[in-house]
């Protein structure tokens, strides 16, 4: 049976060439005579992998040498927890941007362990747009100034980067990892869940400059502490060796298909196709937010009922295209099409999107 189309927020859609391979691989790694997920986290076996998906990051990324790339449990949001348990607590504070559901809980608990500057809160437009980066400043002592750079729910996506000076910017790329090239000088810290552009969930990929674990709270418990992770290449405890593997499989993909260029021209082209049959519908299908920050990863949709939001995804459901419905806190359809998604599956999504409005009108 062909594989259905994978338009899930996440966990999201892999390669299938990649699950081919773990399938394949599952029993017997490489001969090995034993799978991966039952050999030691310090078998030679495991190594391999391990630092391979740290260099394929590297090397990917253009990563500059003062960067460290960790792998650590827990997901996103065990960094909601951790960044401020590193770098806020102690009396000191913070900048945070406030552009959505992802950002907010970020928020919520950075509130809990020190003092946080709200330099942007978009709550009044519903999170429907962002403010130029150019009219962002960071407080003067600020520890960092976090960002949120596509709010996965809400379907909207900084573009540019504030000037934030001395303070460095952590961002959350939970959602748009790998998908065109940080500018790292301006970044402390970008972090990210593995399901939406990299892997299976359960890990955290964090890059850090290595000057920021000088600041780190001296007090902290050791999984939490990033020089922990940092001096131990992530091998202080078990990390978790199946997402990573599988991670390090998405990312020699990525290298072998042209890498982060490769990447960029996939999803504009998708982007593309999906915004144009939504501006080209005649207001059949609306985009709810700012078109000059509209997420290049998850595109959010309305339409004129929620009965017919509901019809359409039902439809699309049969024609085995998967998880367009909007997220339960803001409704409507969102499409997520993530670095691994083929182009021929935004183009049957597109197609279908004009079938089902001719059908309707
Ligand atoms: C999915 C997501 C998270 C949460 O990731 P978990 O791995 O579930 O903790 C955080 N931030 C953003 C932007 C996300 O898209």
């Amino acid at each position: 049976m062909d594989h259905a189309r994978n338009f899930y927020a996440g966990p999201s859609v892999l390669p299938v060439s990649v699950l081919e391979e773990i399938q394949k691989e599952m029993v017997d790694y490489k001969g090995s005579g034993l799978s991966l997920v039952e050999t030691s986290h310090r078998s030679p076996e495991y190594d391999e992998v391990h630092f391979n998906a740290i260099n394929l990051m590297k090397e990917i990324y253009g990563l500059p040498e003062n960067y460290k790339v960790l792998f650590i449990g827990g997901g996103a949001t065990m960094q909601f927890s951790m960044i401020p348990m590193n770098f806020l607590s102690g009396g000191r504070t913070c900048d945070f941007t406030l552009t959505g559901t992802w950002s907010k809980k970020a928020y919520d608990d950075a509130v809990k362990l020190g003092n946080v500057n709200v330099v942007f809160d978009g709550k009044d437009g519903s999170y429907t747009s962002l403010p130029d980066p150019a009219t962002l400043k960071a407080g003067s002592g600020s520890s960092y100034f976090h960002m949120t750079s596509n709010e996965t729910i809400g379907g909207i996506q900084w573009k540019d980067w504030p000037d934030t000076g001395d303070v460095p910017i952590f961002c959350d790329m939970s959602s748009d990892i790998l998908s065109r090239p940080v500018p790292f000088e301006k970044f402390g810290m970008i972090y990210a869940g593995a399901q939406k552009n990299l892997g299976p969930s359960g890990l955290a990929v964090v890059i850090i400059r290595e000057d920021m674990l000088d600041k780190v709270n001296p007090d902290i418990t050791a999984y939490l502490d990033y020089r922990i992770h940092a001096s131990k290449d992530s091998l202080y405890n078990t990390p978790p060796v199946f997402p990573i593997y599988a991670m390090s499989l998405v990312l020699q993909k990525v290298k072998d298909t042209g890498g982060l260029e490769g990447v960029m021209k996939r999803n504009a082209e998708k982007s593309g196709l999906i915004y144009d049959a939504i501006d080209n519908s005649g207001g059949f299908y609306k985009s709810p937010v700012d078109a000059s920050v509209r997420s290049d990863m998850n595109v959010v949709f309305t339409m004129e009922s929620e009965d017919l939001e509901k019809e359409f995804i039902a439809e699309a459901k049969k024609q085995r295209m998967y998880g367009l419905k909007g997220h339960r806190s803001v409704g409507g359809c969102r499409a997520s099409i993530y670095n691994s998604l083929p182009v021929e599956d935004v183009k049957a999504l597109t197609d279908f999107m004009k079938e089902f409005q001719k059908a309707k009108s």
